[in-house]
């Protein structure tokens, strides 16, 4: 876990704060042996940052050789064995489309007019309409619609005036204006790949075979554990047995030792599961663990922050916003502190004019990237709002901008549905609602208790619940296979768990499933119902049970079809369900949606399944999301 209480630069924002950061890059240049098999595995790992194209390139004889096309790795693996590149200076890309549709022509790698320059993008070149244009004009042809080609012409100009590579890479970079990390290899220093970074991720491993260069950490973990963080503006020149550091605006050398990265591969593999999203589900007692292990001084340090504010709105995205809906109904509940939670993409424009010194903005994102995320953080910033920061990933550009930060130590999360990442976040959130509370000083002995010893607890439920509910979900699944339509409820707490429990099939299934908080479905979504309509309740023996028994009599009253999730001792609620899950007895209120989200993952996971889908690759998403 890194953790840091860090003054922010405090910047404009610009267009170039809202773009995607998606897609995965990665180089190598090796002693010995070809990069296409190096490659290959590299951007397997880093597929699910971007998934549309695939492309390598490397020098042979003296040559540029490309290979790439539209689709997922595999597909283009089966129709063009981009594995088999040969030459031990490469780089390759999977794609996630900014500029141009899919397709190979705009797949990347992209060369240049004389095929001496090929490079790979992750981001934005924002003024890459007017650089085309002053490149078409003295001669460039260009061969793809993407904004990424002007940058291999402009290497190539420079080269053209007598620069070596690095150097003509470094003033072209200097023309650039938006989000990128690049990399490129050319066939005048054939030994060489040169790379740089602004405002996308750009990670630097080392090795004895060689060194690399990738989006993530995960792409060459197998190889090394050794890496350097790129920052922004900063340009490094890769050879087989050296890595060298530079300011993009100066040229100046920058000095930068390794660091050791003690995640295992095992982690960033599969590790016998059939999607990464089965396994990432089946990771939770332990991410749980992990996330309630956060170092009690950063705790300390945010909830005297939000003690001392005047305002404290809760601002994240899709899976992260129900972690703060939970959130914000514990710091209400526990600590009696009025905490908003508010979708990332609204906050400004709905909040922002009440944003000040006195404000604190606790700020949930899994990648840390995330653009509507962080122009939330922006904005704030502006105002003077203190920031604090929950992610998964450290250096990322959340953890930069926080006063403090806290890490959720999942480790990396590859299905794109997030999962693992979910019950860590409200860990942490919760956590620090007890902390708050504490120092408040308005919770009682006996309720503190109880829930200092379900935090101990969870990692228990949550491995009873996966190993003993999974075949009765898949069984249930099976059952409502052939709806066109779900809904879900809860009350209190379980509105996050079931707001959560809808994302998941939404995205997984393409179900145009629904959620309410139970007591307002009869204000509207009961017009829905119908004979067989299925319906969940998310039923912990709570505060909200009795009133909860009076909602699932309204659906059965119209036909519903009733599936519950409800503790093993319930007896009403699971004595009026169709079907049921059952939790172990005994979760705290507070803590009920970490352990009753869980059959809701393994749903949506075997209904997308069910329907042929592949749960960690849906359609139009995404996992570090991207432009407003
Ligand atoms: N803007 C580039 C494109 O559309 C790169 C997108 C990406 O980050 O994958 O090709």
């Amino acid at each position: 876990m890194l953790i840091t209480d860090q003054t922010s630069r405090r910047r404009i924002p610009t267009t170039a704060d809202m773009v995607s950061r998606m897609c995965g890059i990665a180089a190598s240049v090796l002693k010995n042996g070809d990069v296409g098999p190096v490659l290959f595995d590299c951007l397997k790992k880093l597929e699910y940052r971007g998934y549309d194209s695939v492309g390598e390139a490397s020098i042979i004889d003296g040559k540029i050789i490309v290979k790439k096309d539209k689709g997922k790795i595999s597909e283009v693996e089966r129709e063009l064995h981009i594995s088999d590149l040969r030459g031990n200076v490469g780089i390759g890309h999977t794609r996630w489309a900014t500029h141009g549709a899919p397709s190979r022509e705009n797949a990347h790698p992209h060369t240049d007019c004389t095929d001496t320059v090929a490079v790979v993008h992750n981001g934005i070149v924002e003024n890459f309409m007017q650089l085309k244009q002053e490149l078409e004009a003295k001669g460039h042809k260009f061969k793809s619609r993407t904004d990424t080609e002007v940058v291999a012409h402009l290497v190539e100009e420079n080269l053209r005036n007598g620069r070596s590579f690095a150097e003509a890479v470094r003033l072209a970079a200097n023309k650039l204006t938006g989000a990128y990390a690049l990399a490129f290899i050319c066939t005048s220093e054939p030994d060489k790949v040169v790379c740089v970074r602004k405002e996308s991720p750009l990670v630097i491993g080392t090795a004895a075979n060689g060194n690399f260069c990738a989006s993530d950490i995960p792409a060459f973990l197998s190889r090394t554990n050794q890496a350097i963080l790129l920052e922004d503006n900063e340009m490094a020149i890769l050879t087989a047995d050296q890595v060298r550091i530079v300011q993009i605006e100066t040229g100046e050398a920058v000095n930068r030792k390794p660091f050791t990265v003690e995640w295992s591969i095992e982690t960033a593999l599969k590790t016998g599961f059939p999607h990464f999203m089965l396994k990432e589900i089946h990771e939770q007692p332990m991410t749980v663990r992990n996330a309630l292990r956060t170092h009690p001084i950063y705790m300390d340090l945010m909830a005297s922050a939000i003690n001392k504010a005047k305002k404290v709105f809760l601002v994240a995205c899709g899976t992260s916003y129900h972690a703060c809906l939970g959130g914000a109904y514990a710091f209400s509940n526990l600590a009696k502190a009025e905490v908003t939670p508010v979708v990332a993409s609204e906050f400004i424009d709905g909040h922002g004019a009440l944003v000040d010194g006195d404000t604190v903005v606790l700020v949930v994102s899994q990648s840390g990237e995330t653009a509507d995320t962080l122009s939330a953080v922006r904005g704030a910033k502006d105002r003077g709002a203190t920031i604090l920061g929950i992610s998964n990933t450290m250096g990322s550009t959340l953890t930069r901008l926080s006063d403090v930060y806290i890490g959720q130590n999942s480790g990396p999360e590859m299905g794109v549905a997030a999962t693992k990442t979910f019950t860590a976040q409200l860990s942490v959130l919760i956590k620090l609602a007890v902390v708050l509370a504490r120092k408040r000083e308005f919770l009682r002995k006996s309720e503190l208790e109880t829930i200092e010893a379900g935090f101990q607890q969870l990692p228990n439920w949550i491995s009873t619940v996966l190993s003993t509910q999974q075949d009765s979900v898949r069984r249930i699944v099976e059952r409502y296979s052939d709806r066109s339509s779900l809904c879900f409820l809860g009350r209190g707490m379980s509105v996050a768990t079931a707001l959560e429990g809808r994302l998941k099939l939404l995205e997984l299934s393409y179900l145009p499933a629904i959620a309410y908080p139970a007591g307002e479905s009869k204000h509207g979504f009961i017009s829905v119902v119908e004979e067989g309509y299925p319906v969940i309740f998310v039923a912990p023996r709570d505060e909200s049970y009795s009133k909860i028994i009076g909602n699932v009599m309204e659906m059965k009253a119209r036909g519903a079809k009733i599936i519950s999730i409800v503790d093993e001792k319930d007896g009403e609620v699971a004595r009026l369900s169709d079907d049921v899950i059952v939790v172990p007895p005994g979760v705290p209120s507070m803590l009920t949606p970490i352990v009753f989200v869980l059959p809701l993952q393994l749903f949506a996971y075997y209904m997308s399944v069910g329907k042929g889908y592949d749960p960690d690759f849906p359609r139009n998403l995404a996992k570090s999301v991207t432009v407003h």
